[in-house]
């Protein structure tokens, strides 16, 4: 028996009790006639204690001691002098009787604690040692603890979890697929599933009614804090429903979720059009956490000699509560912070309210006070409140002051993170104009129904036509989506076509697909929520990272066992492959 208690467990209950521990020796404090040793495992941390009674031969124990020794120790439970109260077993002790080095450790490149000296870099290279700490594998509890809720409750709702392949024949969600060679069929390739979405919609075919798997997707995409080249979904399908019961039936989830996560209901999830949302927060996941909606100045404050605005075709802004007060130096860099290129506006117009109702603006030489004071109503501006003008090309000119709103929430300290305001964005278009191709890809996926009313505009103006598609979004961040199918295999090959594709193109990549919808596929919807974001959303974390037990860097690489990497000869000359010299990217 290697212990009959963990490190987190003895309490003053214990006192007198002779237990056997084992775990990582995280401290040792030698004090001359006493030593310390705080013994640590996943459960918590013991104070292991010896006095100036300890015999000779564990003193030479503690000697060879060092941090992350793995160790077995007995001993007898005591209750301590001088407590520690920020631990739980802190009213406790243990006066070793008996020390049994288990394993020898060399000494790890950075402390095993909460606040840690390692570098990023250094903790992913060694990300086993990293996930010893408890700041770090508390959010993979946390992950773990979520997906038994989600399958306890899609279980109870009669959902059936299916796995769908791995190795299978690239669908298209809009990202590069990873493709893997085949031995057995040289010159050919699977594609690592961007998303079960095909699969799922046959075993709607087949008649499972409701699926769900919690399922790894794969897209070769350039990467940010929230997106992995691999990345867990919360993925179902769903018969015989609307928009409406999946909408329903997943707010259920996320509402429980909530509950039992963070103890709150958020209550009901506000529905607001795709066209709304650009339009008011000029984003397609808003952060609603917080006001400053956007006011559309186009045709109000053109015509007064402002060159930048009278050619502008759009205007737009929006006031930030109390924020009257910044210097010239703060609202300097507000304007620097719009330059930029990622964010891409060309300038800042800006106007406070003053504490008399007059304003200041920063085109005072063409605005007169009385029609400032127009500007001021729309805003439903007040005293010490500050406007915010962008211009330009009408998307860029709303995305730009997106950035901007999303700055100004976090600078007004509007963004707290414990703040869950979630909603559904509904009615996206169906699809989306490709300069560069010229032609029409599916914003969703081409599987996507079509609002019934706008079913004839596919002839007529298919840029108009809207989607029967959802997406789930909290405090700014897209949590998932998904959509009502087509189940009719005409109105799929019309999408097709719609989408460029020509008869034996779309025979090739979906033949079995329409072939399968011949046969009596009922009307079916579904959603794919990502699992990463809504783990790292409830654990109060900026990156996905921290909630995946083993993540890529920036680069796709896992620089722990330095994948991906080359491969032998003999393995490439299976697979029929050889290697070029990389173009470069420059
Ligand atoms: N397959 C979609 C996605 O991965 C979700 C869905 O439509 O269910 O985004």
């Amino acid at each position: 028996m290697y212990r009959n208690y963990t490190c987190g467990e003895l309490r003053l209950a214990h006192v007198g009790q002779e237990p056997v521990l084992a775990g990582w020796v995280q401290t040792i404090r030698n004090l001359g006639a006493m030593t310390f040793i705080d013994i640590r495992d996943r459960y918590g941390i013991t104070q292991l204690v010896a006095d100036e009674n300890t015999s000779v031969e564990l003193k030479e124990q503690f000697d060879k001691l060092g941090r992350e020794y793995v160790i077995q120790v007995k001993g007898v439970v005591r209750e301590r002098s001088s407590k520690n109260t920020k631990i739980p077993t802190g009213e406790i002790e243990v006066d070793i009787e008996e020390l049994t080095i288990l394993n020898k450790a060399v000494l790890p490149p950075f402390t095993i604690q909460d606040d840690t000296d390692g570098g990023d870099e250094l903790r992913m290279k060694f990300r086993y040692l990293d996930l010893r700490r408890e700041v770090v594998r508390k959010n993979l509890e946390l992950r773990a603890r979520m997906a038994h809720i989600i399958r306890n409750y899609l279980d109870e709702l009669q959902f059936i979890e299916t796995e769908t392949p791995v190795l299978m024949k690239s669908t298209p969600e809009g990202a590069r697929d990873f493709v893997v060679p085949s031995r057995m069929n040289p010159n050919q390739f699977y594609a690592l599933p961007q998303s079960p979405q095909i699969f799922k919609q046959l075993l709607m075919v087949a008649g499972f009614d409701r699926y769900y798997q919690i399922v790894k997707c794969f897209r070769d995409e350039d990467l940010r804090a929230d997106r992995q080249p691999e990345f867990t979904q919360i993925d179902c399908e769903m018969s015989f429903v609307e928009q409406e019961d999946v909408l329903n039936m997943f707010e259920g989830l996320a509402r429980h979720m909530f509950k039992q996560i963070k103890g709150i209901d958020p209550g009901e999830f506000p529905r607001m059009t795709w066209a709304d949302a650009m339009e008011n927060y000029g984003s397609d996941k808003p952060d609603i956490r917080f006001g400053m909606k956007f006011k559309n100045l186009t045709e109000v404050i053109k015509g007064k000699d402002f060159k930048v605005f009278d050619e502008a075709e759009y205007i737009v802004g929006i006031c930030a509560p109390g924020c009257g007060e910044y210097t010239r130096k703060q609202l300097d860099a507000l304007t620097e912070f719009v330059k930029r290129p990622q964010v891409g506006a060309k300038g800042l117009v800006y106007a406070k309210v003053n504490d008399d109702g007059t304003v200041k603006s920063s085109v005072d030489k063409f605005y007169s006070q009385e029609e400032l004071a127009k500007w001021v109503a729309i805003f439903e501006a007040k005293p010490g409140d500050l406007m915010l003008i962008i211009s330009g090309e009408r998307t860029r000119a709303l995305s730009a002051l997106s950035v901007l709103r999303l700055e100004m929430g976090r600078q007004c300290g509007l963004t707290d993170k414990e703040n869950f305001k979630p909603l559904w964005v509904i009615d996206f278009p169906l699809l989306e104009w490709d300069e560069d191709s010229a032609r029409f890809y599916a914003m969703h996926h081409p599987f996507t129904a079509p609002i019934p009313a706008d079913i004839p505009l596919l002839d007529s103006d298919a840029g108009k036509v809207r989607a029967n598609a959802y997406d789930l979004v909290i405090n700014g961040v897209e949590i998932g989506g998904g959509s009502v199918r087509i189940h009719d295999s005409e109105l799929q090959a019309k999408m097709f076509k719609t989408l460029g594709f020509t008869k034996q193109e779309a025979e090739n990549q979906f033949g079995f697909l329409m072939e399968a919808f011949k046969y009596g596929a009922p009307p079916h919807a579904g959603i794919a929520l990502g699992f990463d974001r809504l783990v790292s959303m409830l654990a109060g974390l900026d990156s996905i990272r921290d909630v995946i037990a083993f993540p890529k860097n920036n680069s796709g690489r896992d620089v722990m066992n330095d994948a991906p990497s080359e491969i032998a000869q003999a393995q490439l000359d299976e697979l029929c492959l050889s290697l070029v010299t990389p173009k470069s990217k420059g």
